[in-house]
C-alpha cells in the first residue's frame, strides 16, 4: 500500500523549515493561539502548554479553561490571557488551536462543537484523543491535516494493541493517512506519521524527558509553530526535534532531577544554538 518511506530526522532538516521574521514584525505576525484544556483543578497541564508556547515564540496566547484556572493562570503564566468559554466570541479570531491538556471528561458534544467550528488544521492531545478513542464518530469532524499527538498508552485507546514495534509503526501509518491528520507517536525515537505515508523520526531527546507535563510543553509548542504559519508537516518536525533538544539542553544539569518547566526554559536555547 505504501513506499516504505521512513526519514531519521537530522539538524539540517530543520534550519530550511525554520520561519524568519523580518525587522517590522509585529506580535501579530507570531500568532494568536487558542490553548484548551485545564478544567476541574488540571490547570497544570494547560498552563505549561501556555508557558511552552510562549518560549517558542507565540505572540499572543489565549487559554481557556475553567475558574479552577485563573489564579494558577495568572499566579505562573502572566503573559497568557485568560478566557472563559461564555466571553469567547468566534474561533476565527486564531491563527491556531491546541486542545486536551488536562480538559478532564468533558462532554462529547462540546469537543464535536469545537471541532466542527474550527476549520484549519488543530493539535489534539492528552483527554482530547481520550474522547476521541471513546467517540470514533469525532473523526468525521477533524480538520484535514491537524496533528494528534498520543503516547504510547493513548495510541493503543486509539488504535488497539500492536503485537510488536513494526505492526505498531504500521497502525501509526495507516491512521494517519485514512484519515488524512499527522501523527506523532510519542516516546523515545518520536516517530511522525504524515497523511502521505511517509514516517519522521526523531534523534534529540532523551530518557530524563519522561516526566509529567513533558508532553504538554510539546502540545503548546506545536499550537505555535501553527500560529506562526509553520505548515503542519513543519510544525511536527520542528517542534519535535527542538522539544526534545530542549530536554537535552535542561538535563545537561538537572540530570533526572528534570522537570516539565525546566524544558520550557530551554526552549529558546535550541532556537539560538540552530540559528
Ligand atoms: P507525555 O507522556 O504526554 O507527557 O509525553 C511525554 C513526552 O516526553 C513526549 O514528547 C516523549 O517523546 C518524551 N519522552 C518520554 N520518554 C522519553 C524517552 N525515554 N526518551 C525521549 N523522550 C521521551
Ligand atoms: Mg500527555
Amino acid at each position: 500500500k505504501f513506499e516504505r518511506r521512513r526519514f531519521f530526522m537530522q539538524e539540517s532538516d530543520m534550519l530550511p523549515r525554520h520561519k524568519k521574521f523580518h525587522a517590522f514584525s509585529h506580535k501579530g505576525d507570531f500568532g494568536r493561539i487558542l490553548l484548551i484544556g485545564g478544567r476541574r483543578g488540571k490547570a497544570g497541564a494547560i498552563i505549561l502548554s501556555a508557558r511552552a508556547a510562549l518560549r517558542t515564540g507565540s505572540g499572543l496566547v489565549h487559554v481557556w479553561a475553567d475558574d479552577s484556572a485563573v489564579i494558577p493562570l495568572h499566579n505562573n503564566c502572566i503573559e497568557a490571557m485568560y478566557l472563559d468559554g461564555e466571553k469567547l466570541v468566534s474561533m476565527d479570531d486564531f491563527d491556531a488551536l491546541g486542545i486536551g491538556p488536562g480538559l478532564g471528561q468533558v462532554d462529547v458534544s462540546e469537543l464535536e462543537g469545537i471541532l466542527k467550528s474550527f476549520r484549519k488544521p488543530l493539535v489534539l492531545d492528552a483527554d482530547a484523543l481520550n474522547l476521541l478513542s471513546e467517540n470514533p464518530q469525532l473523526w468525521a469532524n477533524l480538520p484535514e491535516n491537524s496533528i494528534l499527538t498520543p503516547h504510547l498508552k493513548e495510541f493503543e485507546r486509539i488504535s488497539g494493541k500492536a503485537k510488536n514495534q513494526m505492526e505498531r509503526l504500521e497502525k501509526a501509518r495507516s491512521l494517519a493517512s485514512d484519515n488524512k491528520v499527522y501523527l506523532v507517536l510519542k516516546g523515545a525515537f518520536t516517530c511522525v506519521s504524515a497523511p502521505d505515508g511517509t514516517q519522521y523520526f526523531n534523534s534529540t531527546g532523551n530518557k530524563h524527558m519522561a516526566t509529567a507535563g513533558s508532553g504538554d510543553v510539546l502540545t503548546g509548542m506545536l499550537t505555535a509553530m501553527l500560529g506562526q504559519g509553520y505548515s503542519p508537516l513543519d510544525a511536527c518536525l520542528c517542534a519535535v526535534f527542538h522539544h526534545g533538544l530542549a530536554g537535552q539542553v535542561a538535563s545537561k544539569t538537572k540530570g533526572r532531577g528534570t522537570i516539565a518547566s525546566d524544558i520550557i526554559e530551554s526552549i529558546p536555547q535550541t532556537f539560538l544554538d540552530l540559528g
